[in-house]
């Protein structure tokens, strides 16, 4: 068996130790005599998995008590009809800050159901920056302000949570989540699809201030009430259990690892080596975005010499560093470095970058 380091944005590598457990469990999983992808959902040992999936998770992110913890599906972007759908109310309207492909996505799709106010935009800038905060255009009268905590494409991350006074905060913290800790009290809504730093594709996080629940569209498909979702424990219908067990051992595997004080610090470190080998490299590689709005997961990077980009990704491949290859709408490569890339991979990564320009440069 020959295991590559990859980087991709997700679906993302899983902990070795996670993909391990989950192989010798595959048969018989917890006494059971068969698979959990086998169990009912509703059963006592699915059900108690779920109770205690959450249980950790509250643990990691120290979640307060008036916050629902659902797990939905639909991904990432059913998010986007979801929120205004729920959020709404009599509003009008929602402020939303657009630093990224995934935040204009949120906002066309918003569009379809509420009245949105772009309060700031990077789109001019080639969103390699987060406009200042003296020039966002909020709406004091607005629902919620959505935003986009990491652009997993542009590789532009918020270092900071920003201030929205009484306007409900709304993050998609799809490629952010669990990678350092956060002060859920600041937030009305968190949300994330699973396929980053949670677990496979399938799964879609959602973290609720219980005041916020209650104001479902009343068009709004059941399953898409985080109401109805809060009150059957997010099993409204059959539950994706494969996907929530693995989600449960990620967060088992996030606590033994010391949880998110202990991530932060080692995500950091990835991160900060590799931008280095960027920025000295004198050129040969570039990234393009503000150093203070830098992403610590996603890293986007292009060559002086773009003919050299199918050389670059060819030998990486070959070198046992999968997944390089940027997003089409930036060009170049991204390496994603989520909380499962191991440290031995960002400096697999880092030694094959140095001999490549040595070799090309
Ligand atoms: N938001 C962000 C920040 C993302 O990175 C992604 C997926 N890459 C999405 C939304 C969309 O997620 P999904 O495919 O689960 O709908």
């Amino acid at each position: 068996m020959s295991r590559v380091f990859n980087f991709s944005a997700g679906p993302a590598n899983l902990p070795m130790e996670v993909l391990e457990q989950a192989k010798q469990e595959l048969l018989d999983w917890n006494g059971t005599g068969a698979s959990v992808m086998e169990v009912s959902h509703r059963g006592k040992p699915f059900v108690e998995l779920a109770e205690q999936a959450e249980a950790d998770l509250r643990d990691l992110l120290a979640v307060p008590p008036s916050y629902k913890v659902l797990f939905l599906q639909g991904g990432a972007q059913l998010q986007f009809a979801m929120v205004p759908l729920n959020l709404l109310g009599d509003k009008k309207g929602a402020d939303y800050l657009d630093t990224g492909l995934w935040s204009k996505k949120a906002i066309q799709e918003g569009r379809r159901f509420a009245e949105i106010n772009v309060a700031a935009s990077s789109e001019a800038q080639g969103y390699t920056s987060i406009p200042a905060v003296e020039e966002w255009q909020l709406n004091e009268d607005a629902a919620y302000l959505h935003y986009t905590p990491n652009e997993t494409i542009g590789g532009v991350e918020f270092h900071w949570v920003p201030e929205s006074g009484d306007v409900p905060l709304v993050a998609d913290m799809s490629s952010t989540i669990l990678s350092r800790p956060l002060d859920v009290s600041k937030f009305g809504l968190i949300y994330a699809g699973a396929q980053k730093n949670i677990g496979p594709a399938g799964l879609t996080l959602v973290i609720v201030r219980e005041d916020l629940i209650g104001k479902t569209s009343e068009t709004a498909p059941s399953l898409f009430d985080y109401g109805r979702q809060a009150d059957t424990g997010s099993m409204l219908n059959t539950a994706p259990t494969f996907i929530w067990y693995v989600a449960a051992l990620v967060f088992k595997w996030l606590k033994a690892r010391g949880g998110l004080t202990a991530m932060a610090e080692y995500n950091l470190r990835k991160a900060e080596k590799l931008y280095a080998c960027i920025d000295g490299s004198s050129g040969f590689y570039n990234n393009p975005v503000a150093r203070k709005f830098r992403s610590w997961m996603n890293v986007p990077f292009t060559l002086a010499i773009p003919d050299l980009d199918d050389r670059f990704l060819s030998a990486s491949e070959q070198a046992g560093l999968a997944a390089l290859k940027g997003h089409r709408s930036v060009g170049g490569m991204r390496a994603s470095i989520y909380n499962a890339m191991p440290e031995q991979g960002v400096d697999a990564l880092i030694s094959f970058m140095n001999e490549f320009q040595r070799t090309h440069g």
